[in-house]
């Protein structure tokens, strides 16, 4: 048995698909990776906010009145009060009747998808939704359709074919983690409302950076209020830990007594409540943070395709750049380290067959004089390997 698990990781790294771990050291914008100091544009800390002083206040605060562990699921004994004071301006923030907060957005829609749909229900889901997505659908055992990326058509003609009378959710990525492009909101509630469906949003990668007070992208589009199930997590922008589900009330009490990855597991530590209750006051407060952030990517998109490069359909803070071929992006990749930044190569089974890429994301607390180091260093980088003129 061991000798065929060998053979698997041998035959990834034959495609240059084998993953390995690495010992990491965050410091702002910066990271120490194995010993060598890079300029980091890997991380989901799109804020800045996971190294926040307030944040790690209102956590050491926690700790000290509730202690380091939950001790029991939410359910059980493990609802602490800093849950229900988080979940009180998490709603007032989304603006939703009801939300609740779970261990992570991993968590969250395995949780939501298996919960909302049964046997009988269909889930048309994007196909470049997050593994956690994927994952949700299967262990519903509902019927699973995917449709072609953003591809509003193909829904439609999917949806068409199927019984009117059986229960259908929509769900997509409201920014796709990989590619930095927004799905198309407005068409896609349109849809749900012709057909009937319940659509579910992720907004993992917008929350706190879309929306006027940084609700997310549904916000943005002016479309939250005929979303139905909206969640998101605080482990990206927010800076720490854990995800949330906003909605109808009836919604989140189904969920409380349905909801198996909410049931049967220990809540969250009082620490990381305090950091999600600080972190949804300064993400209000201090919009200066995603608007910098907007005009950096905007900036930094602009000249990589000035430069030459493919960067996909991203319009946002996450940009890809396309290389295609896994060893070259694992090459381009270790160019840019040779430099000083750290950007990771994406390999398949993430993205694509022949989509291989470096996926660079952007923070809040980073420079326009760094940005453009290093746009020096990236277009070096693309012209030494040929991928520009
Ligand atoms: C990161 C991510 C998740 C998982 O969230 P965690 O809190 O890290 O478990 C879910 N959905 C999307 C789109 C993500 O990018």
């Amino acid at each position: 048995m061991w000798e065929e698990l060998q053979t698997h990781i041998e035959q990834l790294e034959k495609k240059a698909q084998k993953r390995a771990l690495v010992n990491v050291e965050s410091d702002g914008c910066f990271i120490r990776i194995d010993g060598q100091h890079a300029f980091n544009f890997s991380s989901n800390n799109y804020l800045g906010l996971a190294n926040d002083e307030r944040l790690i206040q209102a956590s050491m605060e926690a700790t000290r009145t509730y202690g380091v562990g939950a001790t029991a699921s939410r359910l059980v004994v493990g609802n602490h009060p800093l849950y229900e004071q988080a979940e009180d301006v998490l709603i007032r923030w989304k603006g939703y009747e009801a939300a609740l907060i779970v261990n992570s957005g991993y968590t969250a829609n395995v949780g939501i998808l298996s919960s909302l749909a049964g046997r009988d229900a269909v889930i048309f889901s994007d196909k470049w939704n997050h593994a956690s997505i994927v994952d949700g659908a299967i262990l519903s055992r509902a019927e699973v359709k995917r449709y072609r990326h953003a591809d509003i058509d193909h829904l439609e003609t999917l949806l068409k074919k199927t019984d009117k009378h059986k229960r259908k959710l929509i769900v997509t990525d409201t920014i796709f983690s990989m590619d930095g492009d927004v799905a198309p909101l407005r068409e896609l509630v349109s849809l749900k409302e012709a057909y009937g469906a319940i659509l579910v949003v992720d907004e993992a990668h917008a929350s706190g950076v879309y929306g006027k007070n940084g609700e997310g992208m549904a916000h943005e589009c002016q479309v939250a209020q005929h979303v139905d199930v909206h969640m998101g997590t605080f482990s990206k922008a927010l800076g720490s830990y854990g995800a949330y589900v906003a909605g109808k009330r009836v919604f989140i009490d189904y969920l409380i007594n349905t909801m198996r990855p909410f049931i049967f597991t220990t809540a969250l530590p009082p620490s990381v409540l305090g950091a999600i209750y600080a972190a949804i006051d300064v993400v209000q407060k201090e919009p200066a943070r995603r608007y910098h952030l907007c005009a950096l990517s905007d900036h930094f998109r602009t000249r990589l395709q000035q430069a030459g490069f493919h960067i996909g359909e991203s319009t946002t803070h996450i940009v890809p750049l396309i290389v295609g071929d896994n060893e070259r992006a694992l090459a381009f990749s270790a160019r840019l380290r040779e430099r000083g930044i750290f950007a990771v190569a994406i390999r398949p089974p993430t993205v694509p067959e022949g989509t291989a890429r470096i996926r660079f994301s952007l923070m809040a607390t980073m420079t326009k004089q760094q940005i453009d180091w290093a746009l020096e260093h990236i277009c070096a980088v693309g012209k030494e390997m040929g991928l520009i003129a």
